[in-house]
């Protein structure tokens, strides 16, 4: 078996039917105007042509899920005596993220640390996120918006993915990462793609070049926000348009706050984790009606300081923040992170 093949656009269809027999498999598709992760079916309008709307982190972890059933029982002879049974959800099923971005990809690299590489590894994100291959798409053109070369990612960045693909004209050149995507690429419909590994590369440098560049990622980013960190007039100046709407945090792909509710009725009912937003008032909320993060300054420091300095101090400098470039284009006040970071640098 070559170390990297070629699928002929027309067999797309075919192969995405034939990984529908063996997992659940999501793709980006058209519904109505914007582009969305969904469960492929025969038929379905694919859409490759842009990134999602919405990133696939859903798909590992899911905007709301049940973690555990539970069921108090009263012992009939002695009230005073109680036990409780807990049924964990922790069944997962063999899925495919198909057509993922690599900023997309790389998001859940930025969760793994958080999630999966600790002593108290998270079993629902584990779960999922071990039965799940991703085979992301590099992208042939940014977006309006996107600077993943400023945080030292590119558009055809691997980290993250396990099945590479790129669009070359009649078709798409695949390149395995991992045991995963090289289980993906056994499949008969791909051809030898050695011819198409130089053309590969080309195209990767040829996007990395139009990537738009607001900023570099400097030594010393991480403690020159810190510096900022008492500097209210800078925050209110860069949050001034804010709303507070949190569309920004629920469109990351590297964002991953969630809350967690008891819903019962009667002895039984079950605990949810849901997402939930930094950007928000209730965020920080305490019972005692206390806020440390009252003001939206407050809060859009923190979002912009986890990024680019929190995370990285914690975790080998990485930033966490993939330059996908969403929060800028959904934004509805058009705030951009990009031009906050450049201003905190000149600050
Ligand atoms: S999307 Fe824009 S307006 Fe809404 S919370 Fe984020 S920065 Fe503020
Ligand atoms: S902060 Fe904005 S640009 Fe960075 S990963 Fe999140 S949505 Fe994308």
């Amino acid at each position: 078996m070559a170390d990297t093949g070629f699928l002929p656009k027309e067999n797309l269809p075919a192969l995405l039917e034939a990984l529908s027999k063996k997992f659940a498999v999501f793709a980006p598709v058209l519904d109505g105007e914007v582009v969305l992760f969904k469960r492929f079916a025969p038929g379905a309008t694919l859409c490759l042509t842009r990134p999602a709307n919405l990133p696939p982190k859903g798909i590992i972890f899911p905007q709301s899920e049940t973690l555990f059933n539970f069921n108090f029982k009263k012992d009939p002879e002695d009230p005073k005596k109680t036990s409780l049974e807990l049924k964990e959800n922790l069944d997962f099923v063999p899925t495919i993220i198909f057509g993922s971005r690599p900023c997309d990809a790389q998001g859940f690299r930025i969760y793994d640390r958080v999630y999966l590489e600790t002593d108290t590894a998270d079993p629902y994100y584990k779960g999922r996120r071990e039965k799940t291959t991703i085979i992301t798409l590099a992208c042939n053109a940014p977006s309006p918006g996107c600077f993943c070369t400023s945080v030292g990612r590119g558009p055809a960045e691997s980290d993250g993915s396990d099945l590479m693909m790129t669009e070359l004209g009649k078709g798409y050149f695949f390149e395995p990462m991992t045991e995963k995507g090289k289980e993906i690429f056994k499949d008969s419909l791909f051809e030898d793609g050695s011819a198409y590994k130089e053309q590969a590369q080309k195209a990767h440098e040829r996007v990395s070049a139009l990537v738009k560049k607001p900023f570099a990622i400097l030594e010393g980013t991480p403690e020159k926000l810190l510096s900022l960190f008492e500097n209210s007039q800078f925050w209110e100046g860069e949050t001034a348009k804010c709303i507070s709407c949190g569309a920004c945090t629920y469109l990351c792909p590297t964002c991953y706050c969630f809350n967690i509710t008891d819903e019962q009725v009667g002895n039984s009912g079950e605990r949810i984790r849901s997402w939930d937003a930094c950007m928000f008032f209730h965020f920080t909320l305490e019972a005692s009606s206390h806020n440390p993060r009252q003001n939206k300054h407050q809060r859009l420091k923190n979002r912009v300081g986890h990024k680019f300095s929190y995370y990285p101090k914690k975790y080998q400098g990485v930033i966490a923040c993939c330059g996908c470039g969403r929060c800028i284009r959904y934004c509805p006040m058009s705030v951009d992170i990009s031009e906050i970071v450049a201003h905190a640098q000149g600050a």
